[in-house]
């Protein structure tokens, strides 16, 4: 029989849901022609890096018209059989276009087509020494015993415990099991939760390797954690979101630290979120899952709830210590300096004074976010976003938080040239210098996306707070993650009103989970902390609910709003956003793309309408929502209606996107 050409079906990533046909290249071993291997190919008139999906002996390309593929990249597949099962069943379930997904599954290098480096030879540690488990406390001791008692089994535990309560010794000794039958742990934490202290913690625990892998280490070290996790030497994987495609020899466990996070979804390019796709990984392994936090997400409880997962809870302080006290400060009340209430002055003081460390929290960065003309009534706006620009004075520019864009800071009004604009409201910055003012011989800390940006800069700050040198420190939500500062004794919420009104249907949810995390951060030891809480509301029932009856019952309360409204958890959504710089244009594409999804009693189309940010960089947003009751039914109309949407020639002049499941909805 003459030999049948071998077709390679291969994955690229370009934004089409669907694979390309390419000749193998001449003479190459057929039997080397492995799924999940990267393969050199030409597409138009450049080169591209895709993953071979499978050889087959037709097309349905016309065979004549097959370019031949340049070069076979790997003999062993980068993405394993069970890797490229979960990231095909991702592509479809995120209507990602594949070759977007499976890519975007790998370490930068190897999706550059550079080749794997060399293994590193590592010491052989192949005996594991526990170093001083602690003693589990009854809560901890009966989690155990369930988790334990579900075998190595898939299954899903929602881990729900205050802050201070002994997750992470949970998650210790539930691991210390896992890999003392030879197995390896995958841990992912937010993404600014991976610090040296929590790689400190395992690595005193277990005497194992334990490899990290984030955005904040070079690609060639990430490249390395990849691969000794792949041969089965890192026994100890953490990680942020894209560390759940990491390769593992023989996994064991997969837990999601702080599940409720929001870093772990990707909004942008391949749309997927690390919890989920933990789960899926789960399932296909055949290994347990424990998602842990202190406020799990309400999509994780009406799953514990209905019985899909298994609800597991610590409800007390891990050694004795107690909860923190709520104060509510009602800021219309009482004087106010420089958006600090004299009640929370006055606190601040006494703490400090007793030789504790106090926190104050305010989750909007920069100087202030107005800059405004009293005269005229002018303010800085971003001409890009039509949005406010945030005044950084110390970098002396007008920023905007949406695009980027940079102006001077005008030293008179452009409209009416009055001079002596003001500067409205307070970001962090303002809040430290502020402090500075107020306490000026107390050491102050703070912590924000800007004070942080050099490296390393992040984890002097901690140190410094560690060391006991820093005693005021301020920051944005970068505080509340994951840290445990042992000697603050107060915490301090500038601002609470901000999350109370949100336009995002998530927006309340946020603020619960936010302010018991920050909140978390107090009295961890023995020294009972005061959470003590600026609004304008204090009488808003959800803020009420939260701080005199819990976050279960907070949650309770908006799972039913939820329900009543026919949102997520209790409905599937989809957006398809487009953008461009002729609004017109964006409006239209998402026109023909609404008519080509058929909607009725099952399946809602609301749109197209403007994003909640209309513009952005110049650029003309607006989106169109799907809403279904049943998950397949979102999940086919999709499928039927983008392949479709990809060639309609109005979409050529848009940039344009699908989220399932979004988490934002900007
Ligand atoms: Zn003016
Ligand atoms: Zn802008």
């Amino acid at each position: 029989m003459p030999p049948v050409p071998d077709i390679l079906q291969i994955a690229v990533p370009v934004p089409l849901r669907r694979h390309f046909d390419w000749l193998a290249p001449a003479e190459y071993p057929r039997e080397n022609l492995l799924p999940g291997i990267r393969i050199q190919v030409p597409f138009g008139k450049r080169e591209l890096t895709g993953i071979l999906l499978n050889t087959a002996s037709r097309s349905d390309q016309e065979t004549g018209k097959l370019r031949q593929a340049i070069r076979v990249i790997d003999e062993v597949p980068v993405l394993g059989p069970m890797l490229l099962g979960l990231g095909l069943r991702m592509a479809d379930y995120y209507q990602t276009p594949v070759g977007e997904a499976l890519l975007g599954m790998l370490p930068a290098l190897l999706r550059q087509g550079k080749p794997r480096g060399d293994l590193l030879p590592q010491t052989s540690s192949s005996s594991l020494h526990v170093e001083s488990s602690l003693v589990p406390n009854a809560d901890q001791q009966a989690t155990l015993d369930a988790i334990a008692g579900a075998g190595d089994a898939f299954n899903v535990f929602l881990l729900e415990g205050v802050t201070g309560s002994g997750k992470t010794e949970v998650y210790l000794q539930a691991m210390e099991k896992v890999l003392l039958a030879g197995k390896q742990v995958l841990v992912l934490v937010p993404e600014i939760g991976l610090t040296p202290q929590t790689l400190a913690r395992f690595r005193e625990r277990f005497s194992l390797p334990v490899v990290a892998l984030h955005s904040r280490m070079s690609e060639k070290k990430r490249l390395q954690h990849w691969q000794i996790a792949e041969a089965g030497i890192a026994r100890i994987v953490i990680g942020t979101r894209s560390a759940i495609f990491t390769p593992l020899l023989n996994p064991g466990l997969i837990v999601i630290d702080e599940e409720h996070d929001t870093s772990f979804r990707q909004q942008d390019h391949f749309r997927y979120h690390a919890r989920d796709v933990a789960i899926l990984r789960a399932q296909m392994e055949g290994i347990p899952v424990i998602l842990g936090s202190a406020t799990p997400s309400l999509e994780s409880l009406h799953n514990a709830r209905a019985g899909r997962y298994r609800h597991l809870c610590l409800s007390g302080r891990a050694g004795g210590a107690s909860l923190p006290v709520f104060q509510l400060t009602d800021m219309r009340s009482q004087p106010v300096q420089s958006g600090l209430s004299e009640a929370l002055l006055a606190e601040v003081r006494t703490h400090l004074s007793a030789g504790n460390q106090v926190m104050l929290f305010l989750n909007r960065r920069g100087f202030a976010p107005t800059l405004l003309c009293q005269e005229c009534g002018w303010s800085a706006i971003c001409s890009r976003c039509d949005i406010r620009m945030t005044l950084h004075l110390r970098e002396g520019i007008l920023l905007c938080h949406h695009c980027d864009r940079r102006a001077k800071i005008p030293s008179r009004c452009p409209e009416c040239r009055t001079e002596g604009l003001q500067a409205t409201g307070q970001g962090t910055e303002r809040l430290e210098e502020n402090l500075s003012e107020f306490f000026p011989q107390t050491p102050i800390v703070r912590i924000d996306r800007d004070a942080t940006r050099r490296k390393g800069t992040l984890e002097k700050a901690f140190a410094r707070i560690h060391a006991g040198e820093a005693k005021l420190l301020a920051g944005t939500q970068m505080l509340a993650k994951g840290h445990h500062f042992p000697d603050v004794t107060l915490v301090g919420i500038v601002d609470a009103d901000s999350g109370l009104f949100s336009a995002d249907f998530r927006g309340p949810e946020r603020m619960g989970q936010l302010l018991l995390q920050v909140a978390g951060r107090a009295g961890r030891a023995e020294k009972p902390g005061v959470v003590m809480i600026q609004t304008h509301h204090p009488d808003h029932p959800l803020l009420t609910l939260l701080l005199q009856e819990g976050y279960s019952a907070f949650a309770t309360a908006l799972l039913l709003e939820r329900k009543q409204s026919l949102l997520p958890p209790f409905s599937y959504l989809a957006l398809i956003r487009a953008e461009a710089a002729n609004a017109q244009a964006a409006k239209c594409f998402l026109q023909e793309m609404g008519e080509l999804i058929p909607s009725d009693s099952t399946l809602s189309i609301l749109g197209p309408v403007p994003a909640p940010m209309p513009k952005r960089a110049g650029r003309f947003r607006f989106q169109l929502l799907l809403q279904a009751n049943l998950r397949s039914v979102l999940h086919q109309a999709l499928k039927k209606a983008l392949p479709r949407g990809e060639t309609l020639p109005s979409g050529k002049k848009v940039r344009w996107s699908v989220d399932v499941d979004p988490v934002e909805m900007v």
